[in-house]
């Protein structure tokens, strides 16, 4: 179970840490790779931070595979379960049958399971950026935030979007002149028993609407390929044809296109490093699958099987493996933005992919990019063995880079 420390009002005392793994960002991809390093026999230190109470801000409409949920032990956070999806053009529409369901949840019921899975310290901070770093390989990072600093030698970036500690050499990510899509919702109150999809110009001419019931609410939502694309009047129009009142709006940028998950000694995951999937801006699955991946290779850090440099190296070598997968999506989705306007093509298009074994086929190629049944393993795999030393419990977890030249050896790379 996590350590809770918050701090909010008079209580927000000024922070100053150091820790073995600082974990920035307590949403899909943080918290998956805190629980990956919870199983660790090092039992190393570490510290999430977030600049809100774990589950308090909703990210999206929260509709994923249902095995991600069952490899996560998350399913109690299930409100609807969906064997497939309808997508609905201006005057006609199309059923998939799914391969596997789609599911929605509650949003702060997962973050909360899936911390409870974690072993860490807990502190409500905003992240500002990185103070300068140490000269000697795997010297410690400091993050600022603005309650003070946190050192570590291990330090994630899944704050989403924005990239937070991005190399100052990078290019800042600049809205809407960007590779991100916008997106936003609303939550009215309701029920329904289809998962919609609106390809129709009506709303957004390069993306895509949305209806995903949710027990007692119906996440309503339009996303733009085109990020210059205002979608909040879309919104209201899609909300008011659907006979629903626009409550609780919830929006943001998604990244459409795979960034370096790594960057001057930084592990970026999620939605920092471009893990949303383009076309379908599924992005919680991706946080999913990487946070996994990530939290292994720090495991190893931490248990002396590899140096930080050889995590940084393994870990942006099979986050960038998937590049050719992330591509296709890519050009698919201008591929798809490019024809809702012309409603011919788009039924045509639309007719041909229905029928049960097409749907079958389509759908299984493309949620087989990212499978669940990758991590059934269990907990832990086969990582790097050669060099390993035996955890002290007392001193930090993390090895110094010189005691273990030996891990060297390329073994049990996650990811594909
Ligand atoms: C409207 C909308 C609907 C969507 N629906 C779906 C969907 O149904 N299914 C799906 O798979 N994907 C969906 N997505 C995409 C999905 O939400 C993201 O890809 C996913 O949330 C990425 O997870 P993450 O953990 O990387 O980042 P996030 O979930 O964005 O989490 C980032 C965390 O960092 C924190 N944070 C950010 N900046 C700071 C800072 N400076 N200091 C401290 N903390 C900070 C935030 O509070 C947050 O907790 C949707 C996106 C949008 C915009």
């Amino acid at each position: 179970m996590p350590t809770r420390a918050t701090k909010r009002g008079d209580d927000r005392t000024p922070l100053d840490l150091d820790c073995d793994v600082l974990i920035c960002g307590a949403s899909f991809a943080g918290l998956t790779v805190a629980r990956e390093l919870a199983s660790s026999p090092a039992r190393p230190r570490v510290v999430v931070v977030d600049r809100y109470e774990i589950g308090e801000r909703q990210t999206s409409a929260c509709a994923v595979p249902r095995p991600w949920l069952e490899l996560l032990g998350l399913t109690d956070a299930i409100l609807q379960e969906f064997g497939s999806i309808t997508a609905h053009t201006a005057r006609d529409a199309f059923e998939w049958e799914l391969p596997e369901p789609f599911v929605t949840f509650d949003y702060g019921t997962l973050c909360r399971l899936l911390a409870a899975q974690g072993s860490f310290a807990f502190e409500t901070a905003k992240v500002e950026g990185r103070g300068p770093a140490g000269s000697s390989p795997g010297a410690p990072l400091t993050v600022l935030t603005d309650r003070g600093p946190v050192r570590a030698p291990l330090v994630v970036d899944a704050l989403g979007w924005r990239r937070v500690l991005a190399p100052a050499a990078e290019a800042a990510i600049q809205p809407p002149e960007a590779y991100l899509s916008r997106g936003l919702e609303v939550h009215p109150p309701g029920r329904s028993d289809e998962l919609a999809l609106y390809l129709d110009p009506r709303y957004v001419p390069d993306g895509y609407s949305w209806s995903f019931p949710a027990g007692d609410e119906v996440r309503v939502g339009v996303g733009s390929f085109d990020p210059h694309h205002h979608v909040k009047d879309p919104t209201l129009r899609l909300v008011e044809d659907l006979g629903r009142e626009p409550e609780g709006f919830q929006g943001n940028w998604i990244p459409h296109r795979l960034r370096p998950a790594t960057g001057d000694a930084v592990f970026f995951v999620g939605d920092s490093a471009g893990h949303c999937l383009p076309l379908t801006a599924e992005g919680i699955r991706p946080a999913f699958h990487f946070g996994i991946a990530l939290g292994r290779e720090l495991r190893h850090v931490v248990e002396g099987r590899q140096t930080r440099e050889q995590a940084l190296r393994r870990y942006a070598s099979l986050s960038a493996q998937k590049d050719p997968a992330y591509r296709w999506l890519l050009r698919l989705q201008r591929l798809v933005g490019g024809i809702v306007p012309h409603r011919r093509t788009l039924t045509a298009a639309l007719r041909a992919t229905t029928p049960a074994p097409v749907a079958r086929r389509a759908w299984s190629a493309y949620l087989g990019t990212l499978p669940a049944s990758r991590w059934s393993d269990g907990p832990s795999d086969a990582g790097p063995t050669v060099g390993a030393r035996p955890a002290d419990p007392q001193g930090p977890a993390v090895a110094p880079e010189v005691e273990v030249v030996g891990a060297a050896r390329p073994v049990g790379v996650p990811g594909d």
